[in-house]
Parts: structure tokens; sequence; C-alpha cells
């Protein structure tokens, strides 16, 4: 079932256990069960600290793992191999007792929490943005004995995800929790436990206070703190769009890396200063008064700083037709890396004909039955190899000066209805899925009106990345800056804090 080489990590790994661990496994004779039954006991066979037990469970295959005569509540509903190897292995060295590495703050969050909460996440294997949330709720369950957290496999339990259109999909008590990537203080937040304000209160004012957690902010305040001025990031998470991209390989000097690698890196590079890094909480206002500008967060707490650096990035932008917010993640997605194949064999619909639109109908043909791409224009934008290769493919079809009017269905997406902008005719194609291409926009609407922003929302800046309001600069995707690319938001971000180090020599 493991190849040698990672048998040979797993062993150093199992090394590292602090603690017994009991798996209790719950099969039957179909395939799945029998390779479950195969990891399970190659694995303990590995290590004389692992016990396996035949239980009972609520799904089968599946297995949980816990300490010997305390159940943990962590169960694994699917073989956890492919991206969620790591998840398993590391409940696995979480349950023996080791520690995990998130902050004091955060883990007496989680055991402070005294009401039962049973979470239940629908993943794919692979899925780059699960097994962050399959992480963090195991950690959550491992921790607070009023937490269980069930990993559910959509390809293994086929019949009851057959309404999740999008994963991971987190379920809490049964009712839909989340869905997308979700950390620990995502969670926490979500669940009402993010940091109270009053953990605020009394900060002294900060020379340069960033807000966003992407790759522009990390920037932003590693290049401030190399100034030695005091320095403060808020975000809701660290690592931005980051966090959703599958392979990067345009960060020069870095051959290859993984979205997920890059955000760990981006966090462990802020961690390296004296950054007062407040995670968890959102910007809701600012205000500049003639003592400092303030920073109201969603919590309430207040912030003061003498200069400000908004880098809070950009999200999917939406159609805005009916049915796609209603239908979202029950058959309209954002993600094909992370989507795709929960349409296995269906007909879908990518809207949107640029790189990423057609890019996406290349990766989801090789996964769907047909995939229809429309593009608004006359002609796709995406460069002209990308388009030979759509071409080329048998099961695509390219609708031109197609305008999408409706995505259509009651419980899941069932079709998309067009206008073809010369004819004026309505069209309708049947569909199981629509994938939404075209775009970003920026995360600005907080702002107001306090500093100048164009007719897409997005800030205006100078070369300096200053505002049109002294002291406050801005980097990255919220601003108007042509290009949207991580070593570009980095850029900026480094230009935007040597201007406010600039600013404050001389103010
Ligand atoms: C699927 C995908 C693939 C990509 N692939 C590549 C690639 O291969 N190479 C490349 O160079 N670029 C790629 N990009 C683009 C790249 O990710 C972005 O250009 C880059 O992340 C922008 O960085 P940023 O810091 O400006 O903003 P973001 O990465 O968007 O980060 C902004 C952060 O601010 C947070 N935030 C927003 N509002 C608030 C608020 N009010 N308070 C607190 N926090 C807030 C957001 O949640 C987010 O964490 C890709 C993007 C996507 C979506």
């Amino acid at each position: 079932m493991l190849n040698q080489e990672l048998k040979n990590q797993l062993a150093q790994l199992l090394d590292l256990m602090e603690g017994d661990v009991v798996f209790k496994l719950s099969t039957g004779s179909d395939e799945s069960s029998q390779k479950m039954e195969d990891l399970v006991n190659e694995v303990s066979d590995m290590s004389s600290r692992i016990t396996v037990e035949k239980a009972d469970l609520k799904r089968s295959p599946s297995f949980s793992v816990n300490r010997p005569g305390e159940d943990t509540g962590v169960t694994f509903a699917g073989v956890p191999l492919g991206h969620e190897f790591n998840s398993f292995v590391l409940a696995l060295l979480q349950v023996s007792g080791r520690a995990p590495k998130e902050e004091q703050s955060v883990i007496d969050q989680i055991k402070a929490i005294d009401k039962p909460l049973n979470f239940e996440t629908y993943i794919s294997l692979t899925c780059q943005k699960c097994p962050d949330v399959v992480q963090a709720l195991n950690l959550m369950s491992v921790l607070n004995p009023n937490i269980t957290h069930t990993m559910i496999d959509g390809a293994t339990f086929k019949e009851e995800a057959e309404d999740i259109m999008a994963v991971p999909s987190i379920f809490l008590n049964g009712e839909q929790f989340g869905s997308g990537r979700m950390t620990v203080t995502d969670i926490l937040s979500a669940l009402g436990q993010g940091p109270d304000a009053s953990e605020f209160e009394g900060k002294e004012i900060f020379d340069v206070l960033v807000v966003g957690g992407g790759p522009a902010s990390a920037s932003s305040a590693i290049y401030a703190a190399r100034k030695g001025l005091r320095t403060g990031i808020v975000a809701d998470r660290i690592g931005g769009q980051v966090n959703d991209t599958q392979d990067i390989e345009n960060l020069i000097s870095v051959k290859k890396t993984t979205g997920t690698s890059l955000a760990v890196n981006l966090e462990e590079h802020i961690n390296e200063y004296n950054i007062d890094v407040m995670k968890g909480v959102r910007a809701e206002s600012v205000n500049k008064t003639d003592e400092s500008i303030d920073l109201t967060l969603d919590n309430g707490a207040v912030l003061h700083t003498k200069t400000l650096i908004v880098s809070t990035g950009a999200r999917w932008r939406q159609l805005g037709v009916p049915g796609e917010q209603e239908l979202a993640n029950k058959g309209v997605a954002y993600c094909p890396h992370c989507d795709g194949p929960l349409f296995e064999d269906k007909h879908v619909a990518v809207v949107g004909g640029g790189n990423s639109g057609v890019e996406a109908a290349i990766d989801l043909a090789g996964i769907c039955k047909s995939v229809t791409l429309l593009e608004f224009g006359a002609e796709m934008r995406a460069d002209q190899v990308l388009q030979e290769r759509l071409n080329s493919l048998s099961n695509t079809t390219v609708i031109t000066n197609a305008a999408t009017k409706e995505i259509t269905g009651d419980e899941r997406v069932t079709g998309l209805t067009y206008e073809d902008t010369q004819s004026k005719e309505q069209q309708h194609i049947e569909l199981d899925g629509v994938f939404v291409q075209i775009g970003l926009s920026p995360n600005t609407e907080w702002l107001g009106d306090t500093v100048n922003r164009n007719r897409m929302g997005e800030i205006e800046v100078d070369r300096l990345g200053a505002t049109n309001v002294p002291g406050i600069f801005a980097a990255g995707d919220c601003t108007d800056q042509r290009y949207k690319q991580i070593i570009i938001s980095m850029g900026s971000g480094a230009t935007a804090a040597l201007s406010a180090f600039d600013y404050l020599i001389r103010n």
C-alpha cells in the first residue's frame, strides 16, 4: 500500500509518538474496506505503540484514532491517502500526545469551547485546501472532548455526498457550517470564539499597521519591521489567495512550490520579526484624525497607527446573475482544481475565456463528460497555445458572444441561460455545474470613501504606493496596479513599507 520512500519517512515520524494509540476500524468486504484495512495494518505494524480494534462506527469503511480507553472523536471515513495522508499522520502524532505548534492563546480558545460540536467534512483526495480544514478540525477534536470530527471522502461515500458540489464542505451538528480553506483561527472566528476586543485594548500606537494577510502584507510588514518600526498586521488569515492556489512556478528563484507551502513560508518569515500579528479579525473601517489613523475591527477593537498599509487583496469575481448565489456550492463553483473531481462524468460550463477560464476548461475536460466554455466577447482572450490545446479536445465546445443571464436549478444546478449578444436570442444549456472564471474583485468595500478608488473599486495609488490620504498606503491586488501576481504584490508591499518609513521620518 505504501511505497518504500513513504514508509521510510513514516518510520521517522512514528518515532516521534509520545504515547499509545488505538485505531478503531469499521470495515466491510468492499474494495475500499480492504484498502483501509491494508493501510491501518501496515501503519500499526510499524510501531509497537499502535493497536487495531474492530468497531462498529457510523460509517463503513472508517476508522477512528484514539488514546487507550479514551475516544478522541477523530475519524477518517475513506482511506486518507493523497493529500490527506499528512492529516492522518498528524492526527496520529497529536493523539499520541505530541504538542501542536499552535500558539497557546489559540489552544486556550479551543479548550474553552464548552458545547458539543460534531463536525463532518466532505473532501476529495485531490483537493489541496482540504487537508488544512481536516487538520484544523482534527486538532480541535484532539484538544477538546466536546468536539468530534469526521473526514468523509466523497469518492468513497458517493451516495451520501451526492449533493456536495464543492470541497471542502464542512457541516456542524448536521448543518452546513463552511466551505473552502479554513484554518483553526477561521473556524474559531466563525464559531464566535475569535480574539476578544479586550485582547487588543491598550496597545500602543503603531508606526505601521498593515491590513491583510497575503504576499503584499507579508512583504510590507517585514520591510517595515526591518526598519525598526513598531509594526502590526491585522488579517483574517495569513496567505491570502495563495491559499487557494495549487502550483506556483513563477516566484522567481523558487522553481516550483505550492500555495499551501508558500502560505506557511510567509507566516514563518513574518514570525521571524518583531511584528504584532493579529489574526482572525477583519478591519471594518478607517478614520484619520489629527493625532492618528484609527482602524476599527470586526470585534469592536480600535487600533491606532501613524501610517496604514492596505493590502486586502481580491476575491473571485461573481457574475451577479440570478441563481449564482443561491446555487453556490450546489453546482456553482470557482475553483476547478478543488471542485473538479466532484463533477466526474458530468456536463459543466466554464464562464470566461481568459487564461484561467481556458486552463480550467482543459483541466475539467479530463474529468467531466463535456465542457462548454462561454466567452462574452467575439474571441477568447487566452494565450494562443491554450486555445489550441482546448480546441484539440473532443469533449469541449466554445461559445463566443455569450452573455450569461441566469444559472438555473432548484436544489442544484440544472442549466445556464445565456444571450447571444449578436442575435439577442436567449439560449439554454442543460448542465450539472458552472465554473465561474471571470477575474477578481478587490476587497476594498470596507474603506467606504476614505481613499480614492477607481470604478472597479481598486485603490488608486501612485508609484510609491501612496493613496490620496497622507499616511495611508496600499499594495497588491487591492490597488489599481495593472498586473496581479505574487511577485508584483510582494514588490509593491516593499515599496509601500519604504514609503511609509520615508513619510514617518518627514512628518
Ligand atoms: C487560483 C489562483 C491561482 C493563482 N496563481 C498564481 C501564480 O501561479 N503565480 C502568481 O504570481 N500569482 C498567482 N495568483 C495571483 C496571486 O495569488 C495574487 O496576485 C496575490 O496573492 C495577491 O496578493 P495580495 O497580498 O495583494 O492579496 P491576497 O493574496 O488577496 O491577500 C489579501 C488578504 O487580506 C485579507 N483581507 C481582506 N479583507 C480584509 C479585511 N477587511 N481585514 C483583514 N484582512 C482582510 C484576505 O482575506 C487575504 O488574506 C493566483 C491567484 C489565484 C486565485
